[in-house]
């Protein structure tokens, strides 16, 4: 007997969620995928399929929904926004179970993290739109005593591509900062994760916004490509793979739609031998696998300074095989499951293939059996002695491994560091300050942590370097990606 989440699906009603949000109104899809519970593999319900017809008319909602926007005061839209996000905060467990049983996101992390973080950063967006102006340009030559300033503008209309990892979280992040700035947004989610970013919906229809600002389409990659290719898209905000990327690029490029894109990562984690060890394992540790590593900013690749490296590592064992692993929605669970059959064959893939390249598991290696043997458990793994070149060092795997490799020297680790065609995040762990900061300018990446992992706060901006993408969310880097600029010259002279 697996784990049953019968109950749970029964007073959640999931039945309910067959049709899109287009102009205010729900409508029936014409097509549905079979949802499916990876703590059990179980079928548990349905995610509405759009079409293309779907997404011509939800952008079309979208412009009259951009224009309606327009010309509501700012209180106006700020108190739509901030309704909005008190009832997230309100609905937070039921969102929480929802997301559980979408990916398999472990309720400690849900309510700790993902869905605080969507209504936090609606809040903190709304709190900027009374805040964010332009500028006076300074003139001087033949322009000087005339006027020059500058003007935030949204766009129009933003489509939001999120992934499945933590949906709600991104809903936060992308649509916070794009109905902030002015825009209306036609939503599109992943088809394995659908149901928070359609509950979310729900919640938008009851928080008042006028019709199609918020427009939700779900369905696959050819949602995604339609909303891609529509000329009436004005912005394209993707979080995803890189492959995915590369399409997403290809389909802007018809209307040469600007796009800010966040991908993947194979993110470096350096502990020095002066660090606080404990905090520093912990850290690391959780790092890699809370999500079961399903995280774009994973600490994939740890380098552990000769002196510490043992300790270091029979702390990292003790914490892989220690963490709790089971049932998503108990709130004890740290190590859910895998999100589908698929992620599940790809992670075995790749520690079987690291088997065989000679890399040694001290930790895990395996697909989780006995009672979760019906749900996509892989053990916290990890791997010592993997060669340089090592598959598991270079491609992104998105599942609990963790690799880890002693080094003596700074200038050595920063190589390693380095060499990576990701540049998402990076971290290092040590008490000296100057060291600290030397070692965070030299890592190419748009994040790095110095004593923590994972920290991401609303005000702060995030995104990658290199492979990892371009575009900022958070803060106020967030409003700009979301906004163009106008700059107008006024000549004074009569
Ligand atoms: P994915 O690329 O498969 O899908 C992402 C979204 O794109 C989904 O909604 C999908 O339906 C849609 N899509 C698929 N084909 C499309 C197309 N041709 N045109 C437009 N949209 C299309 O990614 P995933 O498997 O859902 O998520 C995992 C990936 O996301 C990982 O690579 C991970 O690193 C990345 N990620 C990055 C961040 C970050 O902030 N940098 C955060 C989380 C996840």
């Amino acid at each position: 007997m697996g784990i049953d989440h019968s109950s749970a699906l029964e007073a959640l009603d999931v039945g309910r969620f067959k049709r899109l949000y287009v102009g205010g109104e729900w409508r029936d899809a014409a097509d549905a995928l079979e949802v499916i519970d990876p703590s059990n593999g179980c079928a548990i319900g349905h995610t509405p399929m759009g079409t293309a017809s779907d997404v011509d008319d939800a952008v079309r909602a979208a412009r009259s929904g951009f224009l309606a926007w327009r010309k509501l005061s700012t209180n106006k839209r700020r108190a739509c926004i901030l309704k909005l996000t008190r009832l997230i905060e309100q609905n937070e467990k039921e969102l929480a179970k929802l997301e559980s049983l979408n990916m398999g996101m472990p309720a400690a992390v849900a309510r700790g993290f993902a869905i605080k973080a969507c209504y936090r950063n609606l809040d903190y967006f709304a709190s900027w739109m009374d805040k964010s102006y332009g500028d006076v340009v300074p003139l001087t030559g033949q322009f000087e005593g005339n006027l020059d300033y500058t003007r935030r503008e949204p766009y129009g209309v933003i489509a939001v591509i999120t992934p499945w990892n933590t949906p709600l979280l991104f809903v936060g992040s992308k649509v916070g900062p794009a109905l902030a700035a002015g825009n209306a947004v036609v939503l599109k989610p992943s088809e394995l994760a659908s149901w928070t970013s359609l509950r979310f919906a729900e919640l938008a229809a009851e928080a008042g916004f006028p019709p199609g600002v918020i427009n939700v389409v779900t369905g696959d990659g050819r949602v995604g490509e339609a909303l891609c290719e529509h000329p009436g898209v004005d912005k394209i905000s993707f979080t995803g793979g890189i492959d995915t990327a590369r399409h997403v690029m290809q389909a802007a490029a018809k209307n040469v739609t600007p796009i800010a894109l966040e991908l993947g990562g194979k993110s470096p984690n350096i502990i020095f031998d002066d660090a606080n060890i404990g905090k520093a394992t912990m850290g690391s540790a959780l790092g890699c696998f809370a999500l079961t590593g399903q995280a774009c900013a994973a600490a994939s690749r740890l380098f552990v300074q000769d002196k510490v490296y043992d300790e270091v590592l029979e702390q990292l064992k003790a914490f892989a095989t220690g963490f709790p692993l089971g049932d998503p929605m108990d709130r004890g669970t740290i190590i859910g499951p895998l999100v589908s059959e698929k992620q599940l064959e790809r992670v075995v893939g790749f520690i079987e293939r690291g088997k065989k390249s000679g890399a040694e598991v001290v930790a895990g290696g395996e697909r989780v059996d006995g009672e979760l043997a019906s749900g996509y458990f892989v053990r916290p793994t990890i791997f010592t002695g993997a060669d340089k070149g090592a598959e598991m060092l270079r491609e992104e795997i998105f599942g609990p491994v963790l690799n880890v490799q002693r080094f003596e020297k700074v200038d050595e680790v920063l190589e390693w560091a380095n060499d990576s065609s990701f540049g998402l995040a990076a971290g290092l762990w040590t008490r000296d300050v100057g060291r600290a900061h030397r070692v965070a300018h030299a890592l190419e990446a748009g994040v790095v942590w110095v004593n923590s992992w994972g920290s991401i706060p609303n005000s702060a901006p995030f995104g990658g370097y290199k492979q990892s993408g371009f575009g900022r969310e958070g803060g106020t880097a967030a409003l700009d990606e979301m906004s163009q600029v106008k700059n107008i010259y006024l000549d004074l002279k009569d």
